[in-house]
């Protein structure tokens, strides 16, 4: 089974957009990480996207939490809690109810795992191999997806304990790397954030894994930023969110 796994869309269709168009024909099942909206110009655009592409399973991010009043965005910076509150606005009641009743993760597909944060805790951010650990050492299953750190990557829990970081720097243009996992060994995967990438490449990022080769194949694709700029500006969404999407930070 080939399949397409996508994380932290943040409501920018213009991104959205170019992932799947680069994705056609090349999978058969689709997981979403979380985070569909939030910070972007597309609430319901993006969510009614995923929705349409009927993923096989789906975890809820903190963002699509404080957007459908699940949390009240307390704890998100002020330019975070004013895009929350501007999202929850636009949403439709429909869009609104798919987004409050998300489930939490993990959430279990086939051998593997998906969650939002960590395994433990779906609002941790994994950043770094110490973090890794506790999630990697308390999996019950072998390889797990996560987002909401949008860094494109992931950790490796090899045999003798140690943990490795998969690095990645992609050359210009749509670009690729692949990544065979192999086997008795753990694996976190963050297939990168589609709509506000953060480890400094501004290019879309999302990842597909085939299940019957074993292999993992991570993506950047290059989109129109200046038009989800554009939208964010008529918007009133605040100049940080639209100017960072440039930067990829
Ligand atoms: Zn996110």
């Amino acid at each position: 089974m080939r399949y397409l796994i996508l994380s932290d869309i943040h409501a920018n269709q213009t991104a959205f957009e170019a992932v799947l168009k680069a994705a056609d024909g090349r999978w058969e099942k689709c997981i979403c990480l979380g985070d569909i909206v939030g910070y972007g110009p597309d609430p319901n655009e993006s969510t009614e996207r995923v929705r349409a592409l009927e993923p096989v399973a789906v975890v809820r991010g903190n963002h699509d939490k404080a957007c459908a009043g699940v949390t009240d965005a307390s704890d998100f910076n002020p330019v975070a809690r004013f895009a929350a509150t501007w999202t929850h606005e636009q949403l439709t009641p429909d869009n609104l109810s798919y987004l409050r009743e998300l489930p939490i993760g993990p959430a279990r597909v086939e051998d593997f795992q998906i969650v939002h944060g960590s395994v433990i805790d779906e609002d941790q951010y994994v950043f770094r191999p110490v973090e890794a650990r506790t999630s990697l050492e308390r999996a019950e299953v072998w390889l797990t997806f996560f987002g909401h750190t949008h860094f494109q990557g992931g950790f490796v829990l090899r045999a003798n304990g140690k943990i490795d970081m998969v690095r990645l720097s992609l050359p210009a243009g749509p670009a690729s790397a692949k990544l065979p996992l192999a086997k008795n060994i753990k694996y976190m995967i963050n297939p990168g954030s589609i709509g506000q990438p953060r480890d400094g490449d501004p290019r879309a990022g999302f990842a597909f894994y085939d299940d019957d080769k074993r292999v993992l194949e991570y993506i950047r694709v290059p989109y129109d930023i200046a038009a989800t700029q554009e939208r964010m500006k008529q918007a009133g969404l605040p100049k940080p969110l639209g100017d960072r999407l440039a930067l990829g930070r």
